[in-house]
């Protein structure tokens, strides 16, 4: 896993001047969503993407999971209505994922499979007006 600065749209070497809280870990297949969010305003902490075996694959079945870390409640407040499949996770308020059963496959075709639910979020991002989101923050903001 990688850091991504989405201020100056660049992966986060050693050398870079930012502080750790400005920076997202991610890795590439992720950039477009990080970057999406943070031209809406909305600042992430981390998107990763993972897959853990459901019953011990008594099922043979896997469960993918996308999950997307935001730094604040009212970042992910300021998304609304998720897309189908995506919902906000757990009690923290603050991460949003994605979640589906799916047959076990090799890492690599987890990641093509997971190419088509990313773009699917980046148009669900493209829809959102960026001046209306932001003004929802500044409001909601303390
Ligand atoms: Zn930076």
């Amino acid at each position: 896993m990688r850091r991504y600065c989405p201020k100056f749209r660049v992966w986060a070497y050693k050398t870079h001047k930012c502080p750790e809280s400005a920076l997202v870990r991610t890795d590439t297949d992720f950039k477009g969503i990080v970057q999406r969010l943070y031209d809406l305003g909305i600042h992430a902490k981390s998107v990763t993407l993972g897959v853990s075996p459901l019953f011990q694959r008594k099922d043979g079945k896997d469960k993918l999971i996308i999950h997307i870390d935001l730094r604040a409640e009212r970042f992910v407040l300021a998304l609304g209505e998720l897309p189908s499949g995506w919902a906000y996770l757990w009690d923290s308020k603050r991460i949003i994922g994605y979640t589906e059963t799916i047959p076990v496959l090799k890492w690599g075709a987890v990641k093509e499979y997971t190419t088509g639910i990313i773009k699917e979020f980046e148009e669900f991002l493209d829809t959102k007006d960026a001046t209306a989101v932001k003004a929802l923050l500044l409001l909601t903001s303390c």
